[in-house]
C-alpha cells in the first residue's frame, strides 16, 4: 500500500509520496510521535541528525548532565510493560542512564528501523498542487511527505557567545551541548567555564571534583537550589512502581507537570516562623519542591518574591565562605524564580575550594578570546581548556536554522520574526500539514509528561483526518489570533515574563532576539490540555480540514 493511498485518501492530484510523515528528531517527542503513528498504519520516517537516539540527553553529556525532574516523573507512562521492566537508579537520573533508557526505548518498540540517523534537515517546503511537503536533507537528499511532524525540542539550538578571537585559542574547547563522547579530562588542566546558566552549574560542580584550576566567567548569576540526589534502592522501586498511576496523575494535576504543586496558601497568610519553617522543609527535600511547591504568589507578588529570594540568599550566604564571592553569587537584578532555577549538589561549596576563582564579567568584561586563554578589560588569563556553557537559541532558534516555507513560499522565520503565532502551539496558518509537538505556545514544563499529551494530541488529529480522508488541515486565522492572544493574556502578571531569559525568547547572542517575548503558555497544563480538548470536542474548532 502507498503512501497516497493511506493518509493521503482521495487527494486530487494521488501523489505518490515517499512518506505519510516525516518526523524531525529522534528525542523524546520523536520517538514517542513515531510509535504512535506505526499503530495507525502510516508510513513514517524520523529524520535526525545525530548518530543516536534521545535528543537532548543525545547531545549534552557534559560532565554533571542530568535530570532537575525525579526520574520516575520523567518516564514515558503509555507502556505498563516499559514501566514494568524499567529500573531508575538515580532519583534523578545522569545523562548516561536516560540515554540508556531511551534507546531501551527505541529497541523494544523497533523503532529504529524507521529512524534515519546522520540526516540535518535543511529546508522543507508545502506545495498546494500535491497538498505535501518536500524535506530536504543538508546532503542534498529529498522526501516527500503528507504531514511534516517537528518534535525538534525546545533547547536544541545551541549558541556561542559573540565574543572577538573564539577560532583563534589554541587549547581545547568546547560548547556543553557539543560534548564528545570520549572521556574529557580536567586533572592539572587549566580550564575556564563562561556561563553560570543550569548547565554550567552542573558542570563546574562536576568539573571542580577533579580540576587542576577552573575560572567561572560570570554574566548573570542564577538562583541555585539543592538537588538532593540519591540511589534508588530495589524497596524504594518497588513502591514507585506500585505507585505509578497516582505518580503520573499528580503531575497531571499540577501547572508544570511536576510532582512539586504550588502551595495553596499565600506567602503572607502565614507567620514569619511558619514560612521560614516551610523553606527550610522545601530546601532539605529532593527536587523543584521550593519552585514549583512554594507559595502559590511567589512569582506573581513582588513582596512574596522578595521574601523567598532573601531566604535564599541567606543560604548562599551561608555556604559560600568569602562574603565578597557570595554577594557576587547571589542575583541583583531578578529575584528567586523569575529565571528557570537550577538544582545543584554542592555548586556554591565549589566557590570555597582555592583552586575556582570567579570573574564577574560585568566588573572586567570579556575582551577577547586569545590563543592561550581569555583577556578581560583587566588581565589575560591562560587556559588549557574553555567550556562554553553559554546555552541556546530557544524555542523558536531550532525552526529559524530550517528553512521552512509554507503557501507560496512564505518563511516560518518571517513569519516569527516578532514572536511566535500558533494555533494550540501545534499548527500554523499558512503552513498546512505542519504539526509542531512541543511548539512554541504549548505548554513547557516536566518535558514528557507534555510530549505524552501533545503527541496524542496530534496523532488524534492525524487519524481524524485519515477517516475523513482529509489531506489538507490548516489553522484558520481567527484561530491562531485567538490562541496568540490568549497565550499572551495568560502570562500576564507573572513576574518571570518581565526578565531576560530563554523563556522570555532573549538570547544577546542572535540577531533580532534582544526584546522579551511570549514564547510559551504560562496558563498551566491543566488549562492547556482543557483548551486543546474542547477544539477536539467541538469538531476540531478553527481548523480547516479539506
Ligand atoms: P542558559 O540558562 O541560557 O545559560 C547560559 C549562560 O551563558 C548564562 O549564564 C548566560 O549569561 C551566559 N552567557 C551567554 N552568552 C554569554 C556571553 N557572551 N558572555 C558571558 N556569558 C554568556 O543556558 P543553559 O545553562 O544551557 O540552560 C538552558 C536550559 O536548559 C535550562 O534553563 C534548563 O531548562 C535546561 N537544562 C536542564 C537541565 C536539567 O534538566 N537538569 C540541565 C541543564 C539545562 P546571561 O544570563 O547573562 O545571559
Amino acid at each position: 500500500m502507498s503512501a497516497s493511498q493511506t493518509a493521503a485518501g482521495c487527494a486530487k492530484a494521488a501523489p505518490v509520496l515517499d512518506f505519510d510523515a516525516v518526523i524531525i528528531g529522534a528525542g523524546v517527542s520523536g520517538l514517542y510521535q513515531l510509535y504512535r503513528l506505526r499503530e495507525l498504519g502510516l508510513r513514517a520516517r524520523i529524520l535526525e541528525t545525530g548518530s543516536g537516539v534521545g535528543g537532548t540527553w543525545y547531545w549534552n553529556r557534559y560532565p554533571g548532565a542530568r535530570f532537575d525532574s525525579e526520574s520516575y516523573t520523567y518516564a514515558y507512562s503509555f507502556s505498563q510493560e516499559l514501566l514494568e521492566e524499567w529500573n531508575w537508579a538515580e532519583r534523578f537520573a545522569g545523562q548516561a542512564e536516560t540515554e540508556r533508557y531511551l534507546n531501551h526505548v527505541a529497541d523494544k518498540f523497533d523503532l529504529r528501523r524507521d529512524i534515519q540517523f546522520n540526516s540535518r534537515v535543511a529546508a522543507a517546503s508545502y506545495y498546494e498542487e500535491t497538498r505535501s511537503w518536500d524535506v530536504a536533507l543538508e546532503d542534498g537528499r529529498r522526501y516527500s511527505t503528507r504531514f511534516l511532524i517537528t518534535a525538534i525540542g525546545v533547547l536544541s539550538a545551541a549558541t556561542m557567545p559573540r565574543i572577538a578571537g573564539v577560532e583563534s585559542f589554541r587549547g581545547q574547547s568546547f560548547h556543553t551541548h557539543y560534548w564528545p563522547k570520549e572521556p574529557v579530562s580536567f586533572e592539572s588542566k587549566r580550564v575556564a567555564v563562561i556561563g553560570t546558566g543550569a548547565t554550567a552549574v552542573q558542570a563546574i560542580t562536576e568539573i571542580a571534583k577533579t580540576v587542576g584550576q577552573l575560572t567561572v566567567f560570570q554574566r548573570t548569576p542564577n538562583w541555585c537550589a539543592p538537588l538532593h540526589n540519591a540511589k534508588i534502592g530495589e524497596d524504594e522501586m518497588r513502591r514507585i512502581r506500585a505507585s505509578y498511576p497516582e505518580i503520573f496523575a499528580r503531575c497531571n494535576e499540577s501547572p508544570g507537570c511536576f510532582i512539586h504543586k504550588p502551595d495553596r496558601r499565600r506567602t503572607h497568610e502565614v507567620s514569619p516562623e511558619e514560612r521560614e519553617a516551610f523553606w527550610e522543609k522545601l530546601y532539605a527535600e529532593p527536587g523543584f519542591g521550593i519552585w514549583q511547591g512554594n507559595f502559590r504568589d511567589i512569582l506573581t507578588d513582588r513582596g512574596a518574591n522578595a521574601l523567598i529570594s532573601d531566604f535564599i540568599a541567606r543560604k548562599i550566604r551561608q555556604r559560600v565562605k568569602d562574603p565578597v564571592i557570595a554577594e557576587k553569587l547571589i542575583p541583583k537584578n531578578h529575584g528567586f524564580g523569575t529565571r528557570r532555577v537550577p538544582l545543584e549538589s554542592g555548586y556554591y561549596e565549589v566557590y570555597n575550594q582555592p583552586n575556582v576563582k570567579l570573574v564577574d564579567i560585568n566588573e572586567t568584561p570579556i575582551e577577547r578570546i586569545i590563543p592561550t586563554g581569555i583577556r578581560t578589560s583587566d588581565t589575560e588569563y591562560e587556559f588549557d581548556m574553555i567550556i562554553y556553557a553559554t546555552g541556546f537559541d530557544a524555542i523558536t532558534g531550532t525552526f529559524d536554522r530550517i528553512d521552512i516555507r509554507g503557501i507560496d513560499g512564505v518563511s516560518l522565520k518571517d513569519r516569527w520574526k516578532d514572536g511566535p503565532q500558533t494555533y494550540l502551539g501545534v499548527l500554523i496558518e499558512d503552513f498546512p500539514n505542519m504539526l509542531m509537538v512541543m511548539g512554541p505556545h504549548a505548554a513547557l514544563g516536566n518535558f514528557p509528561r507534555a510530549v505524552e499529551y501533545n503527541v496524542d494530541w496530534v496523532t488524534g488529529l492525524i487519524r481524524h483526518a485519515r477517516d475523513r480522508g482529509v489531506t489538507r488541515i490548516e489553522a484558520t486565522a481567527a484561530g491562531v489570533a485567538q490562541w496568540t492572544d490568549h497565550v499572551k493574556a495568560s502570562g500576564e502578571g507573572l513576574l518571570f515574563n518581565e526578565i531576560d531569559s530563554w523563556m522570555t525568547g532573549v538570547n544577546r547572542n542572535v540577531e533580532g532576539k534582544q526584546t522579551r517575548k511570549i514564547m510559551r503558555y504560562s496558563g498551566g497544563h491543566p488549562t492547556f490540555r482543557e483548551h486543546c480538548d474542547a477544539v477536539v470536542a467541538e469538531g476540531y474548532r478553527e481548523l480547516a480540514l479539506v
